[in-house]
């Protein structure tokens, strides 16, 4: 069983479609798939339909931004009601949240390059939740990046003269109103120290006390001596340890599949989500 719980698609800052993601799921080889888009449930309807056409289980889900004392925090949600007033709620104030901060980056961004907001606009489908890749596409569309990684390298780094922070939950708060919505709280790449400051243990034994369920321990993201801090971790907080792509198309160089969650752990998300996971 090859079970890749992590991918984006343009429902947020990936390349494909919804279905278009779960077809390459299914040329992947992979067996169950998770859809978590940045902020959004919007993909959910596609991608369900595709994967019963295709044959490949799905986990509806969403990468929920948040924030630890300043700390960008994405917790993975699986399985929640998308209905539930309390996770929509708080996901709803944070698309119009990164909406205001994408158009402040790209008035910093227009005191240097020749760009607009239509510019990023002509980049995103309609309903799409708009980040930093979409700002990247309107760079590249301009002739000033060669491609996305190019543009994070330097003008949109969480570092660089033009970052503009947007608003989010606090990290505890988003685990309680996943919970609430009968999801499963996952911290999604805890370790990344690569994309700007990470929490540390004592925060992550916070969230467990008030809900989080596991950890994203097997991502790209992660040095070997992150997965084996995170692995203890886990281990001593009594957490799920997932594995996952972080799949975004062709807009980053992570491939479905290049790191997987055991089944066993899966049963236990599957276990505490409210949704089920279509075809299985
Ligand atoms: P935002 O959510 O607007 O803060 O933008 C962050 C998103 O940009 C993350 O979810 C990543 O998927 C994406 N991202 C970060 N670094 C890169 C990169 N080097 N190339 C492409 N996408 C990236
Ligand atoms: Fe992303
Ligand atoms: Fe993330
Ligand atoms: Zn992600």
């Amino acid at each position: 069983m090859r079970i890749d719980l992590h991918t984006h698609s343009s429902a947020s800052d990936g390349t494909e479609s919804p279905a278009g993601v779960v077809a390459a799921a299914a040329a992947a080889g992979l067996d169950v798939v998770a859809l978590t888009d940045h902020d959004t449930t919007a993909g959910w309807d596609e991608a369900a339909a595709a994967a019963t056409a295709h044959g490949v289980a799905l986990v509806r889900g969403t990468e929920v931004s948040a924030l630890s004392r300043g700390v960008s925090v994405h917790l993975l949600s699986y399985l929640q009601d998308p209905a539930d007033p309390a996770l929509a709620g708080l996901i709803a104030q944070t698309r119009e949240a990164r909406l205001h901060r994408g158009r402040a980056m790209v008035e910093r961004l227009a005191e240097d390059l020749p760009i607009t907001w239509d510019d990023v606009v002509a980049q995103q489908a309609p309903g799409t939740v708009v980040g930093r890749p979409h700002i990247a596409d309107a760079l590249v569309a301009l002739g000033v990046v060669p491609d996305r990684t190019a543009a994070f390298a330097d003008l949109l780094s969480a570092r660089g003269r033009y970052y503009v922070p947007y608003y989010a939950p606090e990290a505890a708060e988003a685990v309680a109103a996943i919970r609430a919505s009968g999801g499963v709280p996952v911290f999604a790449h805890p370790g990344a120290d690569g994309r700007g400051r990470i929490v540390p243990d004592a925060v992550i034994a916070d969230l467990a006390a008030a809900g989080l369920a596991g950890l994203e321990v097997h991502h790209r993201d992660h040095s070997p001596e992150q997965r084996a801090r995170l692995t203890a971790l886990a281990e001593r907080l009594g957490l799920l340890v997932t594995g996952s792509s972080d799949y975004h198309g062709t807009g980053k160089e992570n491939r479905l599949g290049e790191h997987t969650t055991a089944p066993e752990v899966l049963d236990a998300i599957a276990r505490q989500g409210r949704v089920a996971v279509v075809g299985r």
